[in-house]
């Protein structure tokens, strides 16, 4: 593992160094995991020419000791700012950038502040740059990626059979997590979604005690953490014998999400993809009903690089991990997404959560 993470490390270093920067300031925790391995709440890196020091609290002692990423740690008394300020003096830096997205005004101005200015003379608001080394994922990532979907698809194969008139979305909800931690999951990587009837025209509803009834859609969309990785994935079902318009909807959500799958490749932008779902529901004069982007990122976060939506002109690289999930609402009738996680190989894309792909009439 640890050449791994020093592997991560030498790339990044690299691009530091392109961009004229001595030091980054690694305050995103899951920038921090990424780097070194250090999964507690507690944490920052300083990281560039002069290697990689971690920056935790006494109560990470023993955890960031037994780290396996290979890089030196500082446990700090008081705030982890003050080890890093203390730090970036001690190394010379003299050009330092810091993740604008992550650091808050308070925190900036205090690391200016304890730094002084006398150490550092430039500083740099830097966004994405950890996150674009880890939009493409290696072997191990993706073996975590994939044991997080089958979780998933686990879950939601043994939640069917409750998801029934009568049964509330609640309960409903906290049956898949149950189930997910069963099946050897963390948690769940995001609150679960179970909505029915009108509630389905929510893309993000929260469960509710509403009774589950015959006649209706119901959403389900869920993900696991499994070993720090992400899953996501989303099915409709109609409780009954679908009306013609929503079997028809139904129909034309799969396709738009068929030729978004067949969009992606290596090279595509994420604009075009979600352009290419977007184009389908057209066709279906559905397209006014898909309210979102057409999918996301996944890997430690749940919601991370790259991004498939309009405007996103970065061409997709074999290695990203993301979804596609179309969908359309219509306030007062009821929403249909359909979401799976795809990896972007050389050639175009592999589904990673393969389950119940059939299952709208239920
Ligand atoms: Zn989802
Ligand atoms: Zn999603």
């Amino acid at each position: 593992m640890t050449t791994i993470f020093r592997g991560r490390r030498g790339k990044l270093a690299a691009d530091l160094e392109g961009a004229g920067w001595d030091a980054l300031v690694v305050s995103h925790l899951p920038n921090v995991l990424y780097l070194t391995g250090f999964s507690g709440s507690s944490g920052m890196v300083v990281t560039g020419s002069s290697g990689t020091t971690l920056f935790t609290d006494g109560r990470y002692a023993v955890q960031a000791r037994e780290l396996e990423g290979g890089c030196r740690v500082r446990i700090v008394r008081g705030a982890l700012l003050d080890g890093v300020a203390a730090h970036l003096q001690a190394i010379g830096a003299r050009r330092v950038a810091f993740e604008a997205s992550h650091l808050t005004v308070s925190q900036n101005a205090a690391l200016k502040k304890r730094t002084g200015s006398k150490a550092v003379r430039k500083w740099g608001a830097t966004t994405g740059v950890v996150e674009k080394l880890r939009a493409r994922k290696d072997a191990v990532e993706i073996t975590k990626i994939r044991a997080a979907a089958a979780v998933a698809c686990k879950a939601l194969a043994l939640v069917l059979p409750m998801v029934k008139p009568g049964v509330r979305e609640v309960e409903v909800a906290a049956e898949i997590e149950y189930l997910m931690r069963r099946n050897g999951a963390a948690g769940p990587s995001f609150e679960t979604i179970v909505a029915s009837g009108p509630r389905t025209a929510l893309p993000h509803a929260r469960p509710t005690s509403r009774k589950l009834r015959r006649n209706e859609l119901v959403v389900l969309d869920l993900g696991a953490i499994l070993d720090h990785y992400c899953s996501d994935l989303t099915r409709t079902v109609y409780l009954g014998k679908p009306p013609r318009r929503l079997a028809e909807w139904h129909r034309a959500v799969g396709e738009a999400h068929q030729a978004a799958v067949a969009a992606l490749r290596p090279g595509v932008t994420g604009a075009q993809v979600d352009l290419a779902a977007r184009e389908t529901l057209r066709k279906h004069r559905l397209d006014r009903l898909f309210v979102h982007s057409c999918g996301h990122g996944l890997g430690l976060e749940i919601h991370e690089e790259p991004r498939l939506a309009r405007n996103i002109e970065t061409p997709l690289e074999a290695g990203n991990v993301v979804t596609i999930e179309p969908g359309v609402y219509l306030e007062g009738t009821g929403g249909i997404r359909i979401e799976d996680d795809y990896l972007v190989t050389d050639r175009g894309s592999e589904r990673l959560t393969r389950t119940c792909s059939d299952i709208f009439q239920h």
